[in-house]
C-alpha cells in the first residue's frame, strides 16, 4: 500500500535528515519534491501545490531550520498535513435506527458486494443482528455472490431474484427485518461499468424510498483520477455520507485516499485492503499518514488481530501453552488465524519501519503452505507427539507433503524451540521471574 509514494515521501525528506547542512534552499527542494511524489501517486495537482504551500509555511513558521531535529520536525508537518488533507479525525458510521439502513453504492466491480459482506461480519462481531439484501436486479450472479459471502461470515441474506424491482425488495427486506429483529440491513445496490443516467436513477429511487441512515459510495482505489471523478459524481447526485476505498492492497499510487475528501469533502470511513472478509479496517487519517511516511500502524495491527481470533480458542491454546501440552495442531490453527487476518506483507508493513525492508521481499500467504502441507501430512500421532518423529517418518512426511527432509527438520527443529520457550516462560511466570523481567 503506497509503497510508491512513501519510497519518494522518503527520498524527499531524507536530505533534510541531518545529512548535510539545511539551508531554505534544500527546503525549497525538499518541497518541490514532495509535490512530485504526491502528483506521481495521482494525486490532484491542486490539492498537490495546495498541501505543499501549507507545509512550506508551517516549515517556516516552526523555524525548521533552526530547529534542534529538523529533519524530524519537517516529516511532524507533513505528517499534520497529510492527517488534515484526509480528514483529520476518523468519522464512524450511523447505525442508529430501528432498523439502521446502510445503502452501498457504487460502480461495478468498484467492490461493493465484497465491502457488504465485511462490513456485515465487522458489525457482526460488534454484536449486531445484521441482514445483507442482493439489490442487483441485473447479475443474478451478483445475488448468488452475496448469498455466498453471506454464508461465509454467517449473516442472513434477503433476495428476490425473480423480482425486478430494486426499490420494491429494498423496502420488502426493510419489512422482513423488522419482523425478524435485524437491526441493521445493509442493501448492496447494482453498479454499471460506468457513471450512467439509468442507474443514478434507480439507486437515487432506492434511496429516496428507504432513507438510508448512512449512504456508503465504493470506490476503486486503483482507478487513480477517475475515482475522484467517480465519487464527485456519484456526490450529486446521493449526496452520500461516506466513502469506502477498496484494493488498497493493490499497488494502487493511493491518489485517491489523498484527494477524495478535499473534492467532495465527504469522509474516507473505510478501506479495503483485499478479497479476504476480515481485510477491513476503519479509516484512520492519523495512521494512514504514519503509514505513508514509513512510520508503521501498529494500532490497526493490533484491531485487526483483535477482528481475527476466536477467543475461546486462543484460551483453549493459552491452557495448552500453560500445560505444556501445545502440539503441532495447535500450531496450525494459530497459523490459520494469522491468516485470516489478511495478506500478511500488508501486516509486517504496519510495523514501523518494516514496510521499507520488505518493499522487495516476495512474501504473501502462500508462504505457509509448505509448513501446513508438512503438519497436514503428520499422522494425528505425530503432531501430538512430534518426538516419535524418526528417519522413516521424516521421509514419509516430505514425501508426502511435497518437500524435502530438511524442510520437515527445520519446521521440527522450530517447532521444538518453540515449545522450549514456552517452558521457559511457564517455569519463570510459576516462580513470579517473569513479572520481575516484564519490569
Ligand atoms: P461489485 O461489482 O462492486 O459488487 O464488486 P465485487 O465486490 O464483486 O468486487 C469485484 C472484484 O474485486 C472481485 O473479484 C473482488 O474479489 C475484488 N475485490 C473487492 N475488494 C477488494 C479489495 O479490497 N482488494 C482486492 N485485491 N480485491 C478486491
Amino acid at each position: 500500500m503506497f509503497e510508491n509514494l512513501q519510497d519518494k515521501l522518503n527520498k524527499a525528506i531524507k536530505t533534510l535528515k541531518g545529512q548535510g547542512r539545511i539551508t531554505e534552499i534544500n527546503v525549497a527542494a525538499t518541497i518541490k519534491e514532495v509535490r512530485r511524489a504526491l502528483t506521481d501517486a495521482d494525486v490532484n495537482y491542486k490539492v498537490a501545490k495546495d498541501i505543499t504551500d501549507r507545509i512550506r509555511d508551517k516549515a517556516l513558521d516552526r523555524k525548521v531550520l533552526i530547529s534542534v531535529e529538523p529533519g524530524q520536525l519537517f516529516v511532524k508537518i507533513v505528517q499534520e498535513e497529510l492527517t488534515e488533507l484526509m480528514g483529520g479525525e476518523a468519522q464512524g458510521i450511523n447505525i442508529k435506527g430501528d432498523p439502521a439502513v446502510i445503502l452501498i453504492a457504487g460502480l461495478q466491480g468498484s467492490g461493493k458486494t465484497t465491502f457488504s459482506g465485511k462490513l456485515s461480519a465487522y458489525l457482526k462481531k460488534q454484536g449486531r443482528n445484521v441482514l445483507l439484501v442482493a439489490a442487483d436486479i441485473y447479475r443474478p450472479a451478483a445475488i448468488d455472490q452475496l448469498k455466498v459471502l453471506g454464508e461465509q461470515v454467517g449473516v442472513d441474506v434477503y433476495s428476490e431474484p425473480e423480482n425486478k424491482d430494486a426499490v420494491a425488495i429494498a423496502k420488502n427486506a426493510i419489512d422482513q427485518a423488522r419482523k425478524t429483529g435485524k437491526k441493521i440491513v445493509i442493501v448492496d445496490t447494482a453498479g454499471r461499468l460506468a457513471v450512467d443516467e439509468a442507474m443514478m436513477q434507480e439507486i437515487e429511487a432506492v434511496k429516496r424510498a428507504i432513507s438510508p441512515t448512512e449512504t456508503l459510495f465504493v470506490v476503486d482505489s486503483m482507478t487513480g483520477q477517475d475515482a475522484v471523478n467517480t465519487a464527485k459524481t456519484f456526490n450529486e447526485r446521493l449526496n452520500f455520507d461516506g466513502v469506502v476505498l477498496t484494493k488498497l492492497d493493490g499497488d494502487a499510487r493511493g491518489g485517491a485516499a489523498l484527494s477524495i475528501k478535499t473534492v467532495v469533502n465527504k469522509p474516507i470511513k473505510f478501506i479495503s485492503t483485499g478479497e479476504k472478509m476480515e481485510a477491513l479496517d476503519v479509516f484512520y487519517p492519523d495512521r494512514m499518514a504514519s503509514r505513508i511516511l514509513g512510520m508503521g500502524d501498529v494500532i490497526s495491527l493490533v484491531e485487526r488481530a483483535q477482528q481475527a481470533f476466536d477467543e475461546d480458542e486462543a484460551k483453549r491454546i493459552n491452557a495448552k501453552m500453560r500445560k505444556n501440552q501445545f502440539d503441532f495442531d495447535d500450531f496450525l490453527s494459530q497459523l490459520q488465524q494469522i491468516k485470516k487476518m489478511g495478506n500478511v506483507k500488508d501486516l509486517l508493513g504496519m510495523i514501523p519501519g518494516m514496510g521499507k525492508m520488505i518493499k522487495d521481499l516476495d512474501i504473501d500467504n502462500d508462504s505457509f503452505k509448505p509448513i501446513e502441507a508438512i503438519i497436514s501430512s503428520m499422522t494425528p500421532k505425530e503432531r501430538q507427539r512430534p518426538d516419535i518423529i524418526d528417519g522413516s517418518r521424516k521421509k514419509r512426511i516430505a514425501s508426502g507433503s511435497g518437500t524435502n527432509i530438511q524442510q520437515v527438520n527445520n519446521l521440527l527443529k522450530q517447532f521444538d524451540e518453540m515449545r522450549k520457550m514456552m517452558k521457559k516462560m511457564n517455569t519463570m511466570q510459576a516462580s513470579g521471574k517473569l513479572n520481575k523481567m516484564m519490569r
